[in-house]
């Protein structure tokens, strides 16, 4: 690819090293690695060009060390240049760009969003991208098809969430309201295999890619994805899964007070003056908890359990799969799973992927009715 793309240029009579975005779009993947950000550290290893926004090219160097860039201070001091900050890319040769210290592939964009932040966005390959995430999303020892399910996985949630992005500087954000990437530094050797061993498979439902979601544990039934977004689809609907029940995350406990249970419930807007009960209203399907009262003798709120456990602490609250009991002004809870249930069940898939079962076992288990195709890679 690389090759072909070099190929290109030349036939253009274009100097330099990278593509402009266009001719590989349907590869390149925008990963916002850095948001409102004051400054940041910048140091390229090997040739390196920067562009405007215009694509013309404004500075051309080599081994750039290590230098802040700082939004409040309005340009870029470079040796032997300074530019006016504005936006720009950074292509390198040999795909070495570190960003405080953390090395990426493809191109980087610097987007002052006014003069105290920043926006840094890192655009590459698709396939590249899914190794910079692999490792952060589950750990790179886990049997190969537990690595290749979760790759056919992530893959199809990337491009599914790119459709809606086309107009904004960045499809995707490096950490969990996405998939958590930290560029090559990230990467592993196994994990990289079962990316490549996947490459190019995604899931569809009826033809169309669709969100394809994981969570850590589900706890002993995966969640329809209906119960807590606008996506009513059957490959979420929601499986049994006894497999996670061996996981070192199936039952979490927490304690909280009553105090910083207000005080945390007020800061997201539910306003509490006093309680000394909550009451369970209704379950979901998968056993979930959908509705919760919170009550003393005057007063009462009613609060979905998603916007509870957000409020609290998506990782005090592990799930909204509990039981609890006050106890002397303090809130025991008793619940399994860990995350918001839907879709792929990871320490489920892990034990399925150590019992034998392939990946695509794996994938059709959690996304009943959903179709493992490959994508058509020019
Ligand atoms: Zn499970």
């Amino acid at each position: 690819m690389v090759k072909k793309i070099a190929v290109f240029w030349l036939f253009l009579g274009l100097s330099f090293i990278y593509p402009a975005r266009g001719i590989y779009a349907d590869e390149a993947v925008r990963i916002a690695i850095l948001q409102d950000s004051a400054s940041f550290y910048l140091r390229v290893k090997g040739a390196f060009e920067i562009q405007d926004e215009s694509g013309r090219s404004v500075y051309k160097g080599k081994n750039l060390k290590s230098r802040p860039i700082k939004a409040d201070s309005g340009k870029i001091i470079l040796p032997g240049a300074v530019l006016n900050l504005s936006r720009f890319r950074i292509f390198s040769k040999n795909g070495y760009i570190y960003i405080n210290n953390r090395l990426y592939r493809g191109v980087v964009s610097i987007i002052p969003k006014d003069t105290t932040r920043f926006l840094v966005v890192n655009e590459l390959d698709l396939e590249h991208y899914l190794r910079g995430i692999l490792c952060n999303e589950i750990a790179p020892w886990w049997p190969l098809d537990a690595l290749k399910a979760q790759a056919v996985v992530a893959r199809t949630y990337a491009l599914y969430q790119r459709q809606f992005t086309k107009n904004k500087d960045f499809d995707l954000t490096n950490d969990i309201y996405s998939q958590v990437y930290g560029g090559k530094t990230s990467e592993k050797w196994r994990s990289n295999r079962a990316v490549d061993l996947t490459k190019g498979e995604i899931l569809t439902f009826k033809g169309n890619l669709f969100p394809a979601y994981y969570h850590a544990a589900c706890g002993g039934h995966t969640e329809d994805a209906s119960m807590l977004w606008k996506v009513d689809l059957a490959p979420l609907k929601g499986v049994r899964c006894v497999f996670c029940a061996a996981s070192p995350h199936f039952k979490w406990q927490a304690e909280i007070s009553s105090e910083e249970i207000k005080s945390k419930l007020s800061a997201k807007g539910f306003k509490m003056d006093y309680f000394d009960e909550i009451e369970i209203v209704s379950l979901n399907p998968s056993g979930r908890i959908n509705e919760l009262e919170i009550k003393s003798a005057d007063n009462s709120l009613v609060i979905s359990a998603k916007d509870f456990r957000q409020a609290l602490g998506p990782n005090l609250i592990r799930s909204t799969n509990f039981t609890l009991k006050i106890i002397s002004a303090k809130v025991y809870f008793a619940g399994l799973g860990w995350g918001h249930g839907v879709g792929l069940c990871q320490w489920g898939m892990h034990e399925l992927a150590k019992s034998g079962k392939n990946y695509k076992e794996i994938l059709e288990y959690y996304y009943p009715e959903s179709k493992l195709t490959r994508r058509l890679l020019f």
